[in-house]
């Protein structure tokens, strides 16, 4: 599949590219609208899988170094991101900053730096995921941050998907480049189900 274009003129208002940056999603296939059975068992009109736009360079350079403008002032040192789907996300805003980028994992179910990473006291670190939904991970990476003293300066995603709840960053705002709304439902109470509409499992064969 080649990838899709990076044709967005730079210097673009978010607002006014919000439907372009979406399109490119929709063209790398990370973003299907129809009916959907989820890995938790709910079904949703939309699909998101921000890996399938990650796995184009360009891309994923192109829409985090937008992302990364927002935070050009901020003095950052470090990014930091929950593994795995942060990964990408971090090191390309982090290309675009000139800073480096850290990920957090799990150990034994706690988010642990490993591999050598390490914050120093102090240091200014912007946090970064692919997709805010609850913003679990990215709390427990705050608070890994903080624990090592570091300052956490901001929070950024390249999709919101919180449906406008607070995700808990203790009053940090959350950026992100695209907001999609992207409902969830128990069978029973699913709207395309009554519809009738053919239920697809995301990375079967017939999408
Ligand atoms: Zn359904």
């Amino acid at each position: 599949m080649p990838a899709p274009a990076t044709d967005i003129p730079a210097g673009t208002a978010m607002a006014d590219y919000h439907e372009a940056i979406l399109d490119r999603f929709r063209e790398a296939g990370a973003l299907l609208e129809g009916h959907f059975l989820l890995s938790s068992g709910r079904h949703s009109p939309v699909y998101l899988q921000c890996a399938l736009l990650l796995q184009h360079p360009d891309l994923a350079g192109d829409l985090c170094g937008r992302l990364a403008r927002a935070f050009a002032d901020d003095r950052v040192a470090t990014v930091l991101a929950p593994a795995i789907g942060g990964i990408v996300v971090a090191h390309e805003v982090a290309r675009a900053l000139g800073v480096r980028a850290v990920f957090a994992e799990r150990e034994k179910g706690r988010m642990t730096l490993r591999r050598g990473f390490a914050l120093a006291r102090g240091e200014r670190v912007l946090l970064v995921e692919d997709v805010v939904t609850t913003g679990g991970s990215l709390r427990e990476v705050q608070q890994l941050a903080e624990e090592a003293g570091a300052e956490v300066v901001a929070v950024a995603a390249l999709v919101d998907r919180t449906g406008g709840t607070d995700p808990g960053f203790g009053g940090m705002p959350l950026t992100a480049l695209v907001r999609v709304e992207a409902p969830t439902y128990v069978p029973e109470d699913c709207p395309q189900c009554r519809e009738g509409l053919p239920l697809v499992k995301p990375g079967s064969r017939n999408i």
